[in-house]
């Protein structure tokens, strides 16, 4: 059991331990304005968050109301707490896509294709079959090619999206999910986490599908490539809702490529999976609604 509260957030004199379910601890600070946190500012998310303001996207992210000085003299985005309406909330963070890196970031890594001994350990120990035959004699792996492992071992590679981390409404949270891969995994993981709460499986739905027809005709999602970025999930017995987070390595698509956000990935196609994710969740909510 994890606990991820940075600090205690004030609304409307209301007081409550925030909820950080990914991420670095020390990313994340109250806000100034009521209802507000801030997040360490990042250009590429501050770029994306612009863009998004000025889109038929903006109402499925929180708002976001700037660059701010944290009390530490570092920048910081101002954004919405979209935990400020609920008092203890269940809250779920889901990753979407096909794959968590930029395809800069593999590039990268293959530069200098130095053989890892470190990342071959953590292969073994989740799957002691999945080195080949050369890397079981060097007992290394190159770093790209355990980036590219690394998405098959979650439900990432396969239904486009992975659980990060869900806070229950008993209080307990946990981050444990790294190999939350088959269907079934996921459909248990989603129905513990809406257990008790039917109400929200129905508003679940409903958002999600807004949030499809938007992006689907949304010019800013027609432009970028989102990659780990996230749907944050938040209910309570009275209300339930989704919003996207995260725009971290949401960026602009090379000119002159188009992705579908719904075909498999290879590299240099850029397609991010998005769509496809969200149509699985859609499923499995639906799934979750009709038992
Ligand atoms: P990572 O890249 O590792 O996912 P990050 O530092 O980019 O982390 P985010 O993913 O944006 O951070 O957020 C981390 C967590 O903080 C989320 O899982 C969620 O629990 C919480 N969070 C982020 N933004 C908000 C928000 N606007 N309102 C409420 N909670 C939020
Ligand atoms: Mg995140
Ligand atoms: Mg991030």
């Amino acid at each position: 059991i994890v606990q991820w509260t940075p600090f205690i957030q004030t609304y409307k004199k209301h007081k409550y331990p925030w909820v950080q379910l990914a991420g670095h601890q020390g990313n994340f600070r109250a806000g100034y304005k009521q209802g507000t946190i801030l997040k360490k500012l990042c250009p590429a998310e501050e770029k994306a968050l612009e863009g998004i303001m000025v889109d038929i996207l903006r109402p499925y992210v929180p708002r976001y109301t700037g660059v701010v000085e944290g009390a530490d003299g570092e920048k910081y985005l101002q954004l919405e707490d979209l935990l400020s309406s609920f008092a203890l909330p269940c809250v779920m963070d889901i990753k979407m896509g096909v794959r968590t890196y930029l395809e800069d970031e593999l590039a990268k890594a293959r530069e200098k294709p130095k053989l890892r001994k470190d990342m071959y350990e953590k292969m073994i120990q989740i799957d002691a079959k999945a080195p080949t035959e050369a890397e079981h004699k060097a007992k290394a792996v190159t770093k790209p090619r355990y980036m590219v492992w690394r998405e098959t071992i979650s439900s990432t590679a396969t239904q486009g999206f992975r659980i990060e981390g869900v806070r229950r409404g008993d209080g307990t949270s946990s981050k444990d999910f790294k190999t939350t891969r088959t269907r079934e995994q996921v459909l248990s993981c989603l129905s513990s986490f809406v257990q008790g709460y039917p109400h929200s499986i129905t508003r679940y739905i409903q958002q999600l599908k807004s949030i499809k027809v938007t992006l689907e005709a949304s010019s800013f999602f027609k432009t970028h490539e989102l990659i780990g970025s996230s749907l944050l999930f938040v209910h309570n017995d009275s209300s339930a809702l989704v919003r996207m987070i995260d725009f971290a390595k949401t960026i602009p698509l090379p000119e002159n490529v188009t992705i579908t956000h719904r075909s498999p990935w290879s590299e240099g196609t850029h397609e991010d999976g998005y769509l496809l994710g969200l149509d699985n969740l859609v499923d499995l909510f639906t799934v979750l609604e009709e038992t």
